[in-house]
């Protein structure tokens, strides 16, 4: 990314033809659609990117199955064929991701039968449905597993009453990772991105929006930035956004959803993921090996305050831990617990009984002065909803450009990705970094893991890791400034890397070494990198907090203030 200080000059100084609000997927979505149709681009984040939603999903990019039970097979449709591109656009941070689906006797998975209907016949036709619905886009088809061999992949899978499994393919993200690579293509062609600017308000001619007016949250310094066009992809604060330009904007409700992040050592499923059939309130939910560590989620309910302030609480916790303890014969508890975090879907508003039911869908719209707003979907789905908000945009206010061309736009790190990966295999072979570094680097940053070892080639010392078991390397830290926007440890220890969810004390004790070589970079100075310091710990310890009990806290809350 450009300097910020440049990007900036640029945002007071020219006049776009496209602005976005909001740096989540949406946001970055659409920045890249638009700069990719050959429109001049500013995206405007009021926080980090990432920070909204986008940060806190499952990380899955799927069709859903789960939306089969609600019939939403247009959604699903899209999904399944976004999932195979996104594949091939992102080859380094999309996977595939095997899950298995167990079936129990008296079980009724939801979604692919009515409760009283319990055979595996029933499961097996909804999979291949989804199966169908992929079309020629397929991953791996599903196979049925006898009780045996579905233990046989996973042996912790609760034995009593297991009637046999299926085990079928969807695919596996990173969803910061993804924001940055989307955002990284949108830079490489032009767009000017900023984090850390809010808007405030718009600027309007004629009673159509013109600009708009925003806060640059660091240097305290006001902008007044001109845009012909503006679309809000502001998630869960888009009727505020609305409310700036004078209406309600469409009616949204949130959903929160809370997952548990648990050592694989507590939860050992090898690569297999594993679908929770049937939660205590009738949910489907997963078990999804992430890195180190073991995913378990999420919980689905709705959610009216302050969308910044939403946490994970100890019924959240629980009601999780009693999901996984239904179906994994492992008896979890909170010392199993590493961290917890969590998110809100912002679903546009209908009749469903429930959030968990209303569907994912999304919608775009228009207000009376132009502003075009874009929510609901998914993170799988952002491509076509970028698609639809530039094309209501162009509806509202057209121009000289073609159509949308993202599925044919490569993201930041998949260009020449098999050449580049034996470079880089050659160069960490020489800098002696370790088979789980490499394929970490190579993994989150694509043919750019060759900019992380070419700093540490420069310096020994940035190739060593940050917090001993885990592969992100030192030279991490200056990379994301320099290439990826960062402006503190917040950005560091929770997106660039997620730290502060795999370790028991919320990346507190790493906060240090960070937070030199932040100075080295920023030119902070010993107060600063102090102040600094105790701010994240403290943060830390607050959102431990929130969902711990004492004795979690008693263990493991002292930790952040001894060095
Ligand atoms: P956000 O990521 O919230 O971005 C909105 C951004 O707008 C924020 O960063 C905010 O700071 C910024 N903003 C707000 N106001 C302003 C302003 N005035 N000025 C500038 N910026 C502003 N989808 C999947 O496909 N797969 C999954 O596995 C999955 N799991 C999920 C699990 C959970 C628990 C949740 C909650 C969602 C999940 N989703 C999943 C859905 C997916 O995460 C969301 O649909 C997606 O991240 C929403 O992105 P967004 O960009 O619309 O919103």
């Amino acid at each position: 990314m450009e300097c910020r200080e440049i990007v900036l000059d640029r945002l007071a100084d020219e006049s776009f033809d496209l602005l976005v609000i909001g740096g989540g997927i949406t946001g970055a979505g659409v920045a890249l659609d638009a700069v990719s149709r050959g429109m001049r681009v500013a995206l405007l984040e009021r926080s980090d990117y990432a920070s909204g939603t986008s940060s806190r999903s499952t990380k899955l990019v799927h069709g859903g199955v789960r939306y089969l039970a609600q019939r939403d097979i247009t959604l699903v449709r899209e999904a399944l064929a976004e999932r195979q591109i996104l594949l091939t656009l992102a080859p380094h941070l999309v996977q595939p991701q095997p899950f298995v689906l167990p079936i129990y006797r008296g079980q009724h998975v939801p979604g692919f039968m009515a409760p009283s209907v319990a055979t595996r016949a029933l499961t097996a036709a909804g999979l291949t449905a989804y199966d169908l619905l992929a079309g020629r886009r397929r991953l791996q088809g599903r196979r049925s597993l006898s009780p045996l061999g579905a233990r046989g992949l996973v042996p912790s899978l609760r034995s009593e009453g297991l009637r046999g499994a299926f085990l079928y393919y969807d695919a596996r993200t990173d969803d910061v990772r993804l924001v940055l690579a989307v955002l990284g293509a949108a830079v490489a062609r032009g767009a000017a991105v900023a984090n850390y600017v809010e808007v405030m308000g718009f600027e309007y001619q004629g009673g159509r929006i013109a600009g708009v007016q925003a806060c640059d949250r660091l240097g305290r310094r006001a902008l007044q930035i001109r845009a012909a066009r503006v679309v809000s992809a502001t998630g869960a604060w888009s009727q505020q956004v609305s409310a700036l330009d004078g209406r309600p904007g469409r009616s949204l409700r949130l959903s929160k959803g809370v997952h548990l992040v648990i050592d694989r050592e507590s939860l050992p499923l090898g690569p297999i993921a594993v679908v929770l059939p049937a939660t205590a309130d009738g949910r489907l939910a997963f078990a999804v090996p992430w890195g180190n560590h073991v995913l378990i989620g999420t919980t689905d309910t709705p959610y009216e305050g302050d969308p910044a302030a939403v946490v994970p609480e100890p019924a959240d916790v629980d009601a999780l831990l009693g999901d996984a303890n239904r179906f994994l014969d492992l008896n979890l508890g909170r010392a199993d617990i590493i961290s917890a975090f969590a998110g809100l879907r912002p679903l546009i508003a209908s009749d469903a009984t429930s959030t968990a039911t209303t569907s994912r869908e999304h919608a775009v719209s228009v207000a009376p002065s132009g502003l075009i707003s874009v929510s609901g979907g998914k993170l799988t789905t952002y491509r076509r909803m970028a698609r639809d908000a530039v094309d209501a945009a162009l509806r509202a206010k057209p121009g000289p450009w073609g159509e949308s061309c993202t599925e044919g736009v490569l993201l930041q790190g998949a260009a020449d990705l098999a050449r580049r990966r034996r470079e880089v295999q050659q160069m960490a072979a020489t800098l002696g970094l370790s088979v789980p570094i490499v394929s970490h680097l190579l993994n989150t940053y694509g043919a750019d893991a060759s900019d992380i070892t070419a700093i540490v080639a420069e310096a020994a010392d940035l190739g060593r890791p940050i917090v001993a078991g885990l592969p992100y390397v030192r030279a991490e830290v200056p990379y994301a400034v320099r290439r990826e926007g960062a402006q503190s440890l917040d950005d560091i220890l929770r997106r660039r890397t997620r730290l502060s969810l795999e370790t028991r004390d919320g990346g507190a004790a790493a906060a240090t070494d960070v937070s030199e070589l932040l100075a080295a970079e920023f030119g902070w100075d010993e107060a600063r990198r102090s102040r600094e310091v105790a701010a994240y710990r403290e943060r830390a310890l607050q959102s431990l907090a929130a969902w711990s009990d004492t004795s979690t806290l008693l263990q493991f809350g002292p930790r952040p203030y001894s060095q």
